[in-house]
């Protein structure tokens, strides 16, 4: 029997006995044990059909695979960087287990993984496949529901105008049986003849689905692939740069409260200028991304954290001390990192949600792949030096300075501006172009460091509220516009033109260039994103009859 995807499989004969039946060659992408799901990277199957025409299968990885989440990651990543090599889809097919009552949170999260990796005019090319389809009579069993519950929730959730149908055109049922019935009979095993007349009704049901199939895929319009892929390039970008735009955020806050301090203290002082001379200056901190050996799990709860006092200065940074998993194999380049359901599978975190480490509930855990040192500079700034030469009572000369400080404290309270600015076009970005809009991660990183500050605030009676203020005040502002932009989008309010995936690589330049934290920034997120690519075989086969 000719085949162009092989394929092995067990059947049961008619004396009970276990039989292997392989056909094709032996493909060392399908992998034989019981219970993995089969494919483990991207390949084609080529069709030479009549009229020149080609019919490009591409199989791809199973998502909810039984390896785990991370490897879900990486079949994502596997599948954008294979379809790369094409221009066109013309269909998308997802196939189910028509009678699945183990759709749980993970079909949820394969689901929005698969819809917010997708660009939204790829709606159209979307199908539901449903396979082993005999069982339930050749029609979608209590999938469907489930489906279409699933689809719903992710509607609301993201608040798009985005609707995929769940109707007879997007439904195709199939069964393997007949397939698996023919190969049997080359291998002499033999059957009743009730159960060829089953195999000959499953085999024409399944050819029929599948001209349906193809008929209704060729009338769709094309989906452009390089609009996901940029779609997705752009994503990246983005969050990549959500932690490190909210860790900027806080280190404003931080370098604005010390210059506040510096202020007072100069005006405040009845010394002379001549007396206060080696105290007119100011220190700044800045933050040096060091990398980690592994990624690392930590618990970020106030009881198993540690504040030290920054040098140089009374600011207090915060230490996550408790390594609850050291050396973490959750792979999360690609997505948020507080806030994210995916911890729930690192392995310290046990089945009822807390840390076996520590106690504490996975949501209080982070994952790491860089820590902060954070360093102190004397920043002298030239303008003050020069107003002490001038001719000018010491009163005057202190009024002086303290303004000159003000226009630094004017100048890093505009960079946080600037930021969220970029950040709310990221977010508008996001939400205009998937299918299934993400999480804000920048969001949900302010709120982290909001926490920390709140940590701080209880450990230190002399702890400066400001801060805490300050980053609130930032998160607000950000949420407000967020809410504006959200209505916005759903009233299509053309003041709102879309922004396309070449405008973020020029915003993230704008936010490099930013005279007092453009260069950290950018240390930062080149930190955030360095992580190993994998590097995946490209391979086809064709069939020609
Ligand atoms: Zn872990
Ligand atoms: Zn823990
Ligand atoms: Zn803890």
């Amino acid at each position: 029997m000719e085949v162009l995807i092989s394929s092995k499989f067990t059947i049961v004969d008619d004396n009970y006995e276990t039989r292997t039946i392989k056909l094709g060659n032996d493909d060392p992408n399908e992998v034989e044990e019981v219970g993995e799901s089969a494919t483990r990277e991207c390949k084609s199957y080529v069709f030479h059909s009549a009229e020149n025409k080609l019919i490009r299968f591409i199989d791809t990885p199973g998502m909810g695979d039984t390896n785990g989440l991370e490897q879900d990651v990486k079949n994502f990543e596997n599948i954008l960087w294979y379809i790369s090599y094409h221009k066109y889809l013309n269909g998308i097919c997802i196939l189910l287990k028509p009678n699945n009552s183990r759709l749980n949170v993970i079909f949820k999260f394969c689901i929005q993984e698969l819809l917010s990796h997708l660009h939204k005019d790829a709606k159209d090319n979307i199908v539901f496949c449903f396979t082993n389809a005999r069982e339930t009579n050749y029609r979608p069993g209590n999938t469907k529901l489930l489906l279409e519950k699933q689809l719903e929730d992710l509607k609301r959730q993201s608040r798009t105008d985005v609707e995929i149908n769940v109707v007879k055109n997007t439904m195709y049922c199939f069964d393997n049986e007949s397939f698996r019935f023919l190969a049997a009979i080359k291998n002499d095993i033999q059957f009743t003849e009730s159960e060829e007349r089953n195999f000959a009704e499953s085999w024409k049901k399944s050819v029929d689905e599948s001209l349906r199939l193809i008929e209704y895929l060729l009338k769709r319009r094309p989906h452009k692939i390089k609009d996901t892929l940029s779609l997705n390039n752009a994503r990246n970008i983005v969050i990549f740069l959500s932690k490190p735009l909210a860790e900027i955020g806080q280190l404003i806050q931080m370098n604005i409260n010390l210059i506040r301090q510096k202020q007072g203290e100069i005006d405040s002082s009845s010394k002379t200028i001549k007396e206060l001379q080696d105290r007119l200056y100011i220190l700044q901190i800045d933050l040096e991304p060091v990398k980690l050996g592994y990624p690392r799990t930590v618990c970020t709860n106030n009881s198993c954290v540690e504040l030290k006092q920054i040098e140089r200065t009374n600011s207090i940074k915060t230490d996550y001390v408790k390594h609850c998993c050291p050396h973490c194999f959750l792979r999360f380049s690609k997505s948020n990192v507080v806030n994210n359901k995916t911890l729930r599978f690192c392995s310290a975190i046990k089945f009822s949600g807390n840390c076996k480490v520590c106690g504490c509930h996975w949501k209080k855990h982070m994952h790491i792949t860089y820590e902060n040192k954070h360093v102190s500079h004397i920043i002298k700034d030239e303008n003050v030096e020069s107003q002490i030469s001038e001719n000018m009572s010491d009163q005057e000369i202190k009024k002086a300075i303290v303004k000159e400080y003000q226009k630094m404290r004017d100048q890093l309270q505009k960079e946080q501006q600037k930021i969220n600015e970029i950040s709310l076009k990221f977010a508008q970005f996001l939400r205009q172009n998937a299918i299934a809009a993400f999480n804000d991660a920048y969001a949900d990183y302010l709120d982290h460091f909001i926490e920390e500050e709140k940590v701080k605030k209880s450990a230190d009676p002399s702890y400066d509220e400001s801060i805490l203020e300050g980053l609130k005040t930032t998160r607000d502002s950000y949420m407000k516009q967020v809410e504006v932009i959200k209505k916005a989008i759903e009233n299509n309010d053309p003041s709102r033109p879309p922004i396309k995936p070449e405008q973020i690589a020029k915003l993230e330049q704008q936010l490099y260039n930013l005279p007092l934290n453009g260069l950290t920034l950018k240390k930062l997120k080149y930190e955030a994103e360095r992580s190993q690519t994998d590097i995946f075989r490209y391979t086809e086969n064709h069939y020609m009859p």
